[in-house]
């Protein structure tokens, strides 16, 4: 049997009916990541001997004929801003190099409540910064479906590690599109819930107002298993939905879906921007496809999406500067051995180890929060927020679903984003708007230019995951059916 090709459900069932054991399935998956054939270097950290006890164990429950988790036997890749405990967390970051956290967050421990083998740590952008995970500290990830080219990011080793066999499924955190950016450029299904459905205590914040973590899987069911396992209340996370556990209550994944009376509308600001012809093509076709399963699709206008990038790099880049300063050299991290008073202590360990990207956007955010600039751009950002939420509020009484391309470029070649050619800014246009309104969005692969992959989004309204996965089910059945 070839391990490597089952889905997780698939998995889980083989390990229920005794056709394989969880110790087989993690050291397949671990070989491969010890291997790395391809270079991925999706993660940072490997969690070898952890992942080899949990499944011993695992494989005890089994014999002994006890309930199983509804994540059991499946080996799991972890954003590298999610604290496990004794396991280390960099954040991609050299000021983290070795901090290891006293605690897991608690999505870590629903995984492990749930029987899920957690493989180890994912590369990522330092501190969830960037759009091609070349902000790490530690090397870039590749592309598993082209290696010169990046696998996108922040969460890029959580896509490449599913992507490349190294986990069945992964967890990563959007805030501007770093789940659903990624999964596109590595041809998988992303999903980024509603903001406040998935715990994140224990995550390591950029821009609370928009982080949300997500999931990673090869195609919607297993996506919108994971989902459904990690999607619960904590009273541990301010943020956390109280309803968390109706949003999915319904959701059968073998149900045969169409899209007949489904209402999805096309904002047309999003036609006007710049987009590779190849996407466009492809997003044209997708349109087709989700037409002939029935579903009736118009254009519309939301006049202040325009406004989403620069709107989100203000707020971002805010709050990140402000989330940032608890590495203050003190309490977690790299500590200078350069000081003679407190505030070079703080000065110098963050100058030691911070990489460009961070610096970057503590200074920027920094500025935007001083004196008078304030007024000027983060409480104006704020405004513009509201009215871009608005924009999708209108809507939403109209239609069930929205749809866009997820990217406006293929996966791009390693380099061209570090060295200030490629903007990356660029990159998120399409998602941004979804995290500045707190709404659920999911990528699937619509189909190849130049075999590279590309993902159509699917933005559903707040705490419609349903509607959402339904419909994402629906196209990849399309797609795969060559309607
Ligand atoms: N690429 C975006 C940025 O760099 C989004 C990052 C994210 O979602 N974490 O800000």
């Amino acid at each position: 049997m070839e391990i490597l090709k089952l889905t997780a459900l698939e998995i889980r069932e083989k390990l229920i009916n005794k056709e394989i054991t969880a110790l087989e399935i993690t050291e397949t998956y671990l070989d491969e990541i010890k291997k790395d054939k391809n270079s991925l270097n999706a993660y940072i950290t490997l969690d070898e001997e952890g992942a080899i006890s949990s499944a011993k164990k695992l494989d005890e429950k089994v014999k002994n004929g006890k309930k199983l988790g509804k994540l059991a036997g499946l080996p799991i890749g972890i954003k590298d801003n999610i604290s496990t405990k004794g396991l280390k967390t960099t954040c991609g970051s050299e000021f983290l190099k070795d901090y290891i956290p006293p605690f897991n967050a608690s999505l870590i421990k629903t995984i492990k409540e749930e029987d899920g083998i957690i493989l180890g740590k994912n590369n990522l952008d330092e501190f969830a910064m960037g759009s091609s995970t070349e902000s790490s500290y530690y090397g870039v990830t590749r592309n598993p479906l082209a290696i010169d080219k990046v696998a996108g990011g922040s969460s890029g080793g959580s896509a490449a590690s599913v992507a490349g066999n190294q986990a069945i499924l992964s967890v990563g955190t959007d805030t501007g599109g770093s789940v659903r950016q990624p999964a596109s450029f590595c041809n998988l299904v992303g999903i980024k819930p509603t903001y406040g459905t998935i715990s994140k205590f224990g995550v390591v914040p950029m821009a609370n107002s928009m982080d949300q973590v997500g999931v990673f899987g090869r195609n919607v069911k297993d996506a919108a298993m994971f989902l459904d396992v990690l999607m619960k209340y904590d009273k541990n996370d301010s943020t956390s939905y109280m309803d968390t556990g109706k949003i999915l209550r319904n959701l059968d994944l073998n149900e045969e879906v169409d899209l007949k009376g489904v209402k999805i509308g096309i904002p047309r600001e999003f036609l006007k921007w710049e987009c590779d012809e190849g996407i466009k093509l492809r997003f044209r076709e997708g349109i087709e496809i989700l037409k002939s399963l029935g579903a009736e699709i118009h254009e519309l206008d939301m006049p202040y999406l325009e406004y989403g990038n620069a709107c989100y790099h203000v707020l971002s880049t805010a709050e990140a500067s402000s989330n940032l300063a608890r590495f203050d050299g003190i309490r977690y991290g790299h500590r200078t051995e350069n000081y003679e008073d407190l505030d070079e202590l703080y000065t110098n360990s963050r100058t030691e180890t911070f990489g460009f990207e961070a610096k970057r956007r503590i200074t920027f955010g920094t500025y935007l929060l001083t004196g008078e600039e304030r007024e000027k751009y983060y409480i104006k950002s704020l405004k513009v927020r509201r009215l871009i939420k608005e924009d999708f509020e209108r809507a939403f009484k109209e239609y069930d679903l929205l749809v866009s391309p997820t990217t406006p470029n293929l996966p791009y070649d390693i380099g061209i984003e570090s060295n200030g050619t490629k903007s990356m800014y660029d990159g998120d246009k399409f998602t941004i708007p979804v995290n500045l309104a707190g709404l659920p969005a999911i990528t699937v692969p619509s189909g190849k230019v130049d075999g590279l992959p590309t993902g159509i989004q699917i933005i559903g309204n707040m705490y419609d995951e349903m509607s959402l996965i339904k419909a994402a089910l629906a196209f990849e059945g399309g797609i795969k059916n060559g309607i």
